[in-house]
């Protein structure tokens, strides 16, 4: 991202981060993806039991590799197990739980669209901390504007990357299918964080996931 692009990210963010503190969230901004995993280093306790919904941005951030064997944490490694099931409701009473969301709305909510529902489960009424990890790519302007982005990138882009055969994949945008292959059963809008700071929303100046 060139730095005239950068700059109209930041400026956005920072209507968006106005927006999310009068929602209740706990909000951070950080330039750098390295600066976002530092600052998550520094703040998650050791000994903490770690869950994690699917997410590109993660991966990217190296949020995964940092956690994978990491002898510091209780990481309920959803990549590494023969029951994800499990892991699943085992996050669900973590300390802390990490995602990304599809979408940031300039006035201050969160859009999702899950297929199993474990991430938005999570993220409604899970662990007491939830971090929401979002490259500036994800900022749009409302309601409208996210629900056209996840239909239009999101949801397409992970059908591929999960090699799902929905009409979406070929495409390139969602045909409303209601196949039991859909990763579209639950779709999410949050509007507030009901225990203030519960949700926290760490907002970064790159292009990250989908
Ligand atoms: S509803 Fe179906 S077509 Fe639309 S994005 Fe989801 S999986 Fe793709």
């Amino acid at each position: 991202m060139d730095d005239n692009l950068k700059a109209i990210q930041r400026a956005q963010a920072e209507t968006a981060i106005k927006r999310l503190k009068d929602h209740s969230f706990e909000t951070s901004w950080f330039e750098t993806k390295e600066e976002a995993l530092q600052y998550l280093k520094e703040s998650i306790l050791h000994g903490s039991s770690i869950g994690v919904g699917g997410s590109m941005t993660l991966e990217e951030m190296g949020v995964i590799a940092w956690l994978t064997g990491n002898p510091d944490y209780a990481f309920l490694d959803r990549y590494h197990t023969d029951d994800r099931e499990k892991i699943f409701h085992e996050s669900m009473n973590a300390d802390v739980y990490l995602m990304s969301s599809n979408a940031v709305t300039l006035d201050g909510c969160l859009y999702n669209v899950d297929g199993t529902g474990n991430r938005v489960a999570a993220l409604i009424y899970g662990p007491k901390k939830v971090y929401v990890l979002c490259g500036t790519n994800k900022l749009v302007n409302d309601v409208d504007s996210a629900v056209k982005r996840v239909k239009e990138i999101a949801a397409p882009a992970n059908n591929v990357r999960l090699h799902k055969d929905n009409p979406c994949a070929t495409l390139g945008s969602c045909m409303n299918c209601m196949r039991p292959t859909t990763i579209c059963n639950q779709f999410v809008l949050t509007r507030r964080s009901g225990t203030p700071n519960r949700i926290h929303v760490i907002l970064i100046n790159e292009s990250l996931g989908y």
